[in-house]
């Protein structure tokens, strides 16, 4: 489409926007009566409005009813996951017994790596790409010392290549190529949270299938962000966590996906009673037998508050289906592109600049006064995310940011 740089022009797009209603029910943060512009749904997602009254159900599930609250009224806490499941299958492009919300991020990174990666004579290895978010490096690292593998052996980080920002999908594809007799797993986020570049997973995955190696990828800012078919594309294993662009709340559970192909092996795991088969769960009895799919890696009872926060933001982005979400998205992202453009600040947009290989973030690379300028971002009241030494993040999400929104942006670039 072709943009014009005007307030004019962005409210036209705002007119004819059809998910321009969803904006209403988000909580929009506010600095002296004046609404923020908030371009950080790519760290934490604005809060539903109807966050509280889903809470405060529970709460009066729990005043009223105490313990029996886990068997009392239409939904009780003894299937509290199962409410989310639906909408988390259509949000990553799966079946509802491949997802399972359930603890957080790292921890269910660490699960899955106990499940998926196996390695065997000669094949020990896992690749990833080099500066993935730091939990993940963490994870991995720390993951291969407790098998009693080094690190700085076993892991092959693809970085991009010298003077590019982000990684060329023939990079990858070689890189797993060229090391696919000591592979056992690829594992790498599947949306870069420093550049904002997505990368092919579906070529990716197919690549490590060929070679018959595993593949898992975190999807924490690809969840609610992109289109995924996890399922298609035969990706192993992904987790992510739901507090970025599915609106759940600080530190809001996490959700794991398990390829059905995997739903009837017998994978070594990391075992608690929230993941033994339910129909028996309370018989209390030893030996552990898994539920199947990916309720079965369940650990220990759920977080029934955050989960009825989960449940009532994952109704949103499913309203919204991310068909329409992603079309708002590219538009979005793409007009945000065109007005820094416009705007003659010198500044590089690190984020590739084919929509196919980015979400609604783009990363701006200021190489001399970019901290002046987040700063003067955030005094006009626009909240992006700064990252040393000399980056601003900056993610229109399309649930509840708008085209005048990103104009403004434009229109202090232009001044700063
Ligand atoms: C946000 C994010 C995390 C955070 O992990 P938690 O366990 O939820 O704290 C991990 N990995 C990536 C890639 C992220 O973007």
């Amino acid at each position: 489409m072709l943009f014009e740089n005007s307030l004019a022009f962005a409210r036209r797009l705002d007119q004819a926007d059809p998910l321009r209603s969803y904006r209403d029910r988000f909580h929009i943060p506010e600095r002296n009566g004046e609404p923020l512009i908030y371009l950080c749904g790519n760290s934490l997602g604005l809060q539903p409005k109807t966050v509280r009254q889903a809470l405060d159900r529970e709460l009066g599930i729990w005043q009223q009813h105490g313990v029996e609250g886990w068997f009392e009224g239409e939904n009780p806490w003894l299937t509290v996951h199962q409410r989310c499941k639906q909408p988390l299958a259509q949000i990553v492009g799966a079946l509802p017994s491949e997802v399972c919300p359930m603890n957080n991020l790292t921890v269910n990174l660490h699960l899955l790596l106990t499940s998926f990666y196996r390695p065997q004579a000669g094949r020990t290895r896992i690749l990833t790409i080099g500066g993935d978010f730091p939990s993940d490096q963490y994870a991995l690292e720390t993951h291969l010392q407790t098998r009693g593998l080094n690190p700085a052996d076993a892991l092959i980080e693809v970085f991009p290549r010298t003077d590019e920002h982000t990684w060329r999908t023939e990079d990858m594809l070689a890189a797993i190529e060229e090391h696919r007799d000591s592979l056992a797993l690829v594992l790498m986020s599947g949306l870069h949270y420093y550049t904002g570049q997505v990368f092919d997973m579906a070529a990716i995955a197919r690549k490590a299938r060929a070679h018959g190696i595993l593949v898992g990828f975190d999807l924490a800012h690809a969840v609610g962000n992109v289109p995924l078919q996890l399922h298609d594309w035969g990706v192993d294993f992904a987790f992510w966590c739901s507090y970025k662009y599915l609106n759940s709340g600080p530190g809001g559970v996490s959700g794991i996906f398990v390829h059905e192909k995997h739903h009837r092996a017998a994978l070594p795991r990391l075992a608690g009673w929230w993941g033994y088969d339910e129909t028996r769960r309370f018989d209390m009895t030893k030996g552990f037998s898994p539920m199947a799919g990916a309720d079965g890696w369940q650990l220990s009872t759920p977080t029934v508050l955050a989960m009825a926060v989960h449940h009532t933001a994952l109704q949103i982005t499913d309203e919204a289906g991310m068909e329409a979400l992603r079309q708002k998205s590219e538009r979005l992202t793409g007009f945000l592109e065109f007005v820094l453009k416009q705007s003659g600040h010198p500044l590089k947009i690190m984020t590739p600049v084919n929509p196919a290989e980015r979400g609604c973030q783009l990363s701006l690379l200021i190489e001399n006064d970019g901290k002046a300028v987040f700063n003067r971002l955030t005094e006009q009241g626009i909240i992006g995310d700064w990252r040393e030494p000399n980056c601003i993040r900056l993610a229109p999400a399309p649930l509840y940011n708008t085209f005048e929104e990103v104009w403004r942006v434009g229109q202090v670039f232009r001044e700063a």
